[in-house]
């Protein structure tokens, strides 16, 4: 497939809208709209997304101003979880081939930051080249130049953690459970993450992060001449469960806490379909 620089004739075209409206229909009540004038569907394709328990199959749509992706429910039919990326603030990383992990990349924005593996080499390439371009583009159109503001970390997967790695000796039990550092992304035991920071690109509120994190973000607004606003909320042993973090697996479970009741299956997907696709 070769990459198709889009053309103002088909920022109007009628195909493209429906499209949309297609991709809108298939969230359903789940989504936000996503009908936009000026919007253009550039691509969209299966990528398999590194999330918190194991790497999951997520439907990925690019649009010249947003990177949208959700949980697939019936593939091409219905979606939920919803995520909705402004490209102006996505930046990509490349992410060397490890073991069975091939055509892998980071996609880093300040709210949410995580590993997409494409199924082909060239696929990943395409979907690389595509994304920058819509990214660049956009910028330009906007002219403005990409925020300045950290990106959200990366999360280390539960299972690359065996033991804490902010103290390397606390083991996870039942109820020393795995929590992820908000800030730099780590997995670390409840004593290492018992204080909480407010990041703002990330939460309204104040959120977990390790005890290293803490005092450099501490030490950071001692010694920064701006006044900032920002809250800090000792939590004990962090066994309290209102502390819990139930946002840490925010691709398991549904908004009242039950597990999705669709586990996407392979065979299901067409191969065929589930390649990056652009559209012209
Ligand atoms: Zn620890
Ligand atoms: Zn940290």
């Amino acid at each position: 497939m070769i990459p198709r620089i889009h053309t103002g004739k088909y920022l109007n075209s009628e195909a493209n809208a429906r499209r949309i409206f297609n991709i809108e229909q298939c969230f359903g009540s789940s989504g936000q709209p996503l009908v936009i004038p000026g919007r253009v569907l550039v691509g969209e394709g299966v990528l398999t997304k590194v999330c918190r328990k194991r790497a999951k199959p997520r439907q990925f749509f690019l649009f010249n101003d947003v990177l949208v992706y959700g949980n697939i429910i019936i593939h091409k039919k219905k979606y939920n979880k919803q995520h909705i990326l402004p490209l102006e603030d996505v930046k990509l990383d490349n992410v060397n081939d490890e073991g069975n992990l091939r055509n892998g990349w980071k996609i880093m924005s300040p709210s949410k930051s995580f590993v997409v593996y494409a199924a082909t080499a060239s696929e990943k390439k395409e979907w690389m080249a595509h994304i920058r371009k819509c990214v660049n583009d956009l910028l330009a159109r906007r002219g403005i130049s990409q925020s300045t503001s950290s990106d959200s970390p990366v999360w280390v997967p539960d299972s690359e953690a065996k033991t804490c790695m902010h103290c390397r000796k606390s083991e996870f039990t039942v109820v020393n459970r795995k929590h992820h550092c908000r800030h730099c992304g780590i997995v670390a035991c409840n004593a290492c993450t018992s204080r909480r920071w407010l990041l703002p690109q990330q939460s309204s509120k104040p959120i977990r992060v390790c005890l290293t994190c803490y005092h450099k973000l501490a030490q950071e607004t001692a010694s920064s001449s701006v006044t900032r606003t920002y809250t800090v909320i000792a939590t004990g042993d962090g066994r309290n469960s209102s502390f819990e973090d139930s946002s840490d697996d925010d691709d398991d479970v549904t908004k009242d806490g039950s597990p999705a009741q669709y586990q996407y299956q392979d065979d299901q997907l067409d191969m065929h379909d589930s390649h990056f696709q652009s559209y012209d």
